[in-house]
């Protein structure tokens, strides 16, 4: 049984100068390739379920998925709701057995956003659970603009919440089908000078490794949320796969030949957030 929080996995991560990704998850598959890649690794991996996900799969299912996986694994894995926007989503999260929820009270004003990600933090807490919040707003690629996180609503938000990550905006964009984030290492490095919770960069498709590795080992940066290209990975190589065999017709034989290469690249992306 290797279930973990958040804090579990991003407190020693903090101290060690490493970084852990939070993968997002659409199904089985892709959940089981991204266990086995933390295994060869040797790492922590947060499994996350998003809006998209939980409207596709109803959250006690995922909450059983997750923990199953977790329960199995050779490395701690945390099951992690992402971008719940009630609270009473993120009270349902925490019934069926996620050890970690995101509220993402972003569009709140600060003092709003303050008070609601702090009573979830209660709740959770007497559940055991974690909790990230945003704070500054993380834009969408061909959508909503983004708004940079500052260093006064970073300190007024951690003092004011007791979170155990927080998401920041400085530069990174949701959905982002290439690494062309400029993350702004200055503004990052005014936030990290009034805090010392975790931090939290979505859209992390979206910066280049070489970036995401350097903030991994040298900033406060300790969760990497990658969604866009592992959904990339399982598209390009179930179209390969299915073109390789235009007779094949079984779910199971289908969805599995793409596990390989998700495993594989997952490897990659976990094993870029360590210090060697
Ligand atoms: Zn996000």
């Amino acid at each position: 049984m290797t279930l973990a929080t958040l804090r579990d996995v991003l407190q020693p991560a903090l101290c060690e100068r490493c970084a852990v990704a939070g993968l997002v998850v659409l199904g089985w598959e892709d959940a089981r390739a991204y266990v086995a890649a933390a295994e060869a690794v040797g790492c922590p991996v947060i499994l996350q379920a998003g809006p998209g996900c939980r409207a596709h799969t109803p959250l006690p299912v995922l909450a059983a998925m997750f923990r199953t996986l977790a329960e199995g694994a050779t490395v701690p894995v945390v099951a992690h709701l992402d971008h719940g926007y009630e609270a009473d989503e993120c009270r349902i999260a925490i019934d069926c057995g996620f050890t970690s929820v995101m509220f993402d009270g972003s569009k709140l004003a600060l003092n709003e956003n303050i008070k609601k990600t702090a009573n979830i933090v209660n709740m959770a807490a007497a559940a055991g659970v974690s909790v990230e919040g945003e704070i500054g707003f993380v834009g969408y690629s061909g959508g909503v603009e983004g708004r940079g996180t500052t260093p006064a609503e970073a300190r007024a938000f951690t003092e004011g919440t007791g979170v155990d990550a927080m998401a920041v905006s400085v530069g990174n964009v949701h959905l982002q089908m290439e690494q062309a984030a400029a993350i702004n290492r200055d503004q990052l490095a005014q936030i990290e000078a009034v805090t010392n919770v975790p931090l939290v960069l979505h859209g992390g498709s979206g910066i280049p490794d070489s970036v995401r590795h350097d903030l991994a080992l040298n900033s406060k940066v300790c969760k990497f949320n990658i969604g866009t290209e592992l959904r990339q990975t399982f598209g390009k190589t179930l179209r390969a796969e299915l073109n390789n065999d235009p007779e094949v017709f079984d779910r199971i034989k289908i969805l599995s030949s793409v596990e390989p290469e998700l495993k594989s690249r997952a490897e990659g992306i976990l094993r870029n957030l360590q210090r060697n």
